[in-house]
């Protein structure tokens, strides 16, 4: 079999025409436009670039961003101050540190100060306190990506055997509970889990957050399997994903490309929680 590609720059593409048009909408009504803040600590490029690219976006969807940047040697304060003074803007309804901050500072102490009302990153303990109870709140960004690329290409989590090989704050644990959510019967695998090529062949689902350029291989995935690569590795060959793409596009019926796959969807995630917050505050 060779698999179908869920292209995930195209949906990301789609979900930011459909988020445009929803805020063209919104002003054409008298409304204000959805605005999204950021914040940098220090002068890390990467930082800097994934940052400019969430401006980009913010720019081409017609949400008006404010971006803020402090010294690598600001005191914990300084952050909390700007935190607790963007939390009471009424122009801004998403807030986002981008982390890391400089190892001087608490990145997870400063993220919990953002309101949750405002917390478009989905990443502050309340948030994932609210998806751990399955009540409302902001997800995080990646994971619903995630499930949207599943949802967009007609693949049913209901009932699905889900396997989330991965278990970070940030993606794994996050997508499980999502899954949960969506009646899903979902295994979630990480370093010291034994057998994880016999735990990955039960899949409906497969789903890879983990960090280690081409860890699943072809035979890991079940025949008709949909695949969901999170990973991004930079190696010799360029980015790579945790799943061996040549691979594993001859088993699965559907499978994420890296680049292409999930990433885009990232920043589409973060446009659509900073509509949600604005639809919250109106
Ligand atoms: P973390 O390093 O925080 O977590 C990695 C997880 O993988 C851990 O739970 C770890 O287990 C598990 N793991 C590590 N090695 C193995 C192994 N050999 N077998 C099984 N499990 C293993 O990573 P993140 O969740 O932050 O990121 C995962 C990947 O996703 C990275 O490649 C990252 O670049 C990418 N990513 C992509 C994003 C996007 O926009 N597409 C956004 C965020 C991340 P244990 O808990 O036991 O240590």
């Amino acid at each position: 079999m060779t698999a179908k590609l869920i292209d995930g720059k195209a949906i990301a593409a789609s979900i930011r025409g459909e988020i445009a048009t929803e805020v063209e909408q919104l002003v054409a009504s008298g409304g204000r436009r959805p605005g999204l803040a950021t914040i940098i600590v220090g002068e890390d490029p990467a930082s800097a670039v994934y940052v400019a690219n969430k401006h980009k976006a913010c720019d081409e969807v017609g949400f008006l961003g404010f971006h803020h940047e402090l010294p690598g040697p600001s005191p914990f304060e300084a952050v909390a101050s700007l935190i607790a003074e963007l939390n009471s803007d009424s122009a801004v309804d998403g807030i986002l540190l981008q982390l890391p901050v400089p190892d001087s500072l608490d990145g997870g102490r400063l993220t919990s100060l953002i309101s949750p009302d405002k917390d478009v990153d989905g990443l502050t303990a309340t948030s994932a306190g609210l998806l751990a109870l399955g009540r409302k709140g902001l997800r995080p960004c990646t994971p619903s990506g995630a499930v949207e690329l599943l949802d967009r290409t007609g693949v049913e989590l209901e009932g699905a055997e889900v396997v989330i090989v991965g278990r970070s704050d940030l993606v794994g644990k996050p997508l499980a509970s999502m899954c949960l959510e969506r009646n899903a019967t979902v295994t979630v695998c990480h370093s010291r889990t034994r057998n994880l090529q016999g735990v990955a062949q039960r899949a409906d689902i497969l789903i890879a957050a983990v960090g280690v350029p081409n860890l699943i291989k072809g035979d890991w995935v079940k025949e008709g399997a949909t695949v969901i690569d999170v990973g991004i590795n930079r190696t010799e060959a360029g980015l790579v994903g945790d799943v061996d793409f040549n691979e594993a596009s001859q088993r699965a019926a559907f499978i994420t490309p890296v680049p292409g796959g999930v990433g885009p969807m990232t920043i589409a995630m973060l446009l659509r929680n900073t509509l949600a917050a604005y639809g919250s505050m109106a």
